[in-house]
C-alpha cells in the first residue's frame, strides 16, 4: 500500500500518447517520479486505451493512480471539459459517449480538409485518409498531415492562420454536459468540472460555477496552469462553501504543449479536497 498524506504532491490531469499527449505512459511515470508526485492520474480526451498500462507502471514505481478520462461536452453552445474520475470503464453507455465523441472529432477533422482543398490548398482527400497519424508526435492527425504537407509549421501557426480562416466549421456539438455528468455517475464514477477560466473569461467565479453545480458536477478542478492566483483562491473558496471536491491538474500534453509541465502548478493533498477520491485511487 502506498501511503498518501497531507503533503503528498499530486496530479490528477494529465495527457499521453492514447489522445493528444506525446509520452508513453512509462516516460510519464519517470518525469511524474522526478517530480516526487505521489498521486497521478491519467485523463486522455474521450480515451482510456493507456489506463491499465500507466497504473501498473505507477504503482510499480511507487505511485499511487487514479484512473481518469477528459470528456468533452457542450453546454448552452460552449465546449466544456468534464474529468471523470474512478468510472467502470466497462460501462455500456460510458463506452458509447467516448465513441461517439472521438466520431465526432474524426468529422470535424475530415471537415477541415475538405474545406482546404475547396480553398485550393494543394493537398488531397484520400491522400489525407490514407495518412497515418503517428501519436508519439502530439497532436491530431488533420494537424500532423497539414504540416507534413507544409501547409502549417506547427499548432501556433494552425491555430493563428489556418483555422482562422475555417472558424465557421465550428467544434463539434458533443454530448450535453449533464447527459455527461449522469453518464458518468451511471457508471459509477465522480464528475470534475476540468478547468472553468482555460480562456480569459471575466464571468465572476460564484456565477459560472453555480451553473455546473445545478446539473450535479462533484467538483472543480481549481489548480490548472491557465489559472491565475486569484481564480484559483476563488474556485477553492466556491468548492469549500458548498462542500464540492477540488482537484489539481497540470494538463501536460508532453513536448505538443511545451510550456506545461507534470505537477505544475504544485499542488498537495492539503491544498485540495480529494478525500472523497480516496477510494477509487489504486495504491
Ligand atoms: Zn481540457
Ligand atoms: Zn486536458
Amino acid at each position: 500500500m502506498i501511503n498518501l498524506n497531507k503533503d503528498s504532491k499530486i496530479d490528477l490531469h494529465i495527457h499521453s500518447n492514447a489522445s493528444d499527449g506525446t509520452l508513453s505512459p512509462e516516460e510519464i511515470v519517470k518525469e511524474a517520479k522526478d517530480r516526487e508526485l505521489k498521486l497521478i492520474s491519467l485523463t486522455d480526451h474521450d480515451e482510456m486505451k493507456n489506463t491499465e498500462e500507466i497504473q501498473k507502471v505507477a504503482l510499480k514505481n511507487n505511485i499511487a493512480f487514479l484512473p481518469g478520462i477528459e470528456i468533452s461536452s457542450t453546454l448552452n453552445g460552449s465546449l466544456y471539459h468534464i474529468l471523470a474520475y474512478g468510472t467502470d470503464n466497462s460501462n455500456f453507455e460510458l463506452i458509447k459517449l467516448l465513441e461517439y465523441n472521438r466520431d465526432l472529432l474524426e468529422n470535424r477533422n475530415n471537415q477541415s480538409i475538405k474545406y482546404l482543398i475547396d480553398k485550393g490548398y494543394d493537398i488531397d482527400f484520400s491522400d489525407y485518409e490514407k495518412y497515418k497519424h503517428n501519436p508519439k508526435r502530439g497532436g491530431w492527425k488533420a494537424l500532423n498531415y497539414l504540416i507534413d504537407k507544409k501547409i502549417c509549421t506547427d499548432i501556433h501557426d494552425y491555430f493563428n492562420r489556418l483555422y482562422s480562416e475555417e472558424k465557421h466549421i465550428l467544434y463539434p456539438i458533443f454530448s450535453d454536459t449533464e447527459n455527461v455528468i449522469n453518464t458518468i455517475k451511471k457508471a459509477g464514477g465522480i464528475a470534475i468540472l476540468a478547468h472553468p477560466y482555460y480562456e480569459k473569461d471575466i464571468s465572476p467565479v460564484d456565477k459560472k460555477l453555480n451553473i455546473f453545480l445545478e446539473i450535479g458536477i462533484h467538483g472543480v478542478e481549481c489548480f490548472h496552469p491557465n489559472h491565475n492566483q486569484l481564480i484559483i483562491s476563488e474556485c477553492l473558496k466556491f468548492c469549500k462553501e458548498k462542500n464540492l471536491i477540488s482537484t489539481a491538474g497540470s494538463d501536460f500534453h508532453g513536448k505538443f504543449i511545451s510550456t506545461r509541465s507534470i505537477g505544475y502548478p504544485v499542488a498537495k493533498i492539503k491544498d485540495v479536497y480529494v478525500e472523497p477520491l480516496f477510494e477509487y485511487i489504486k495504491r
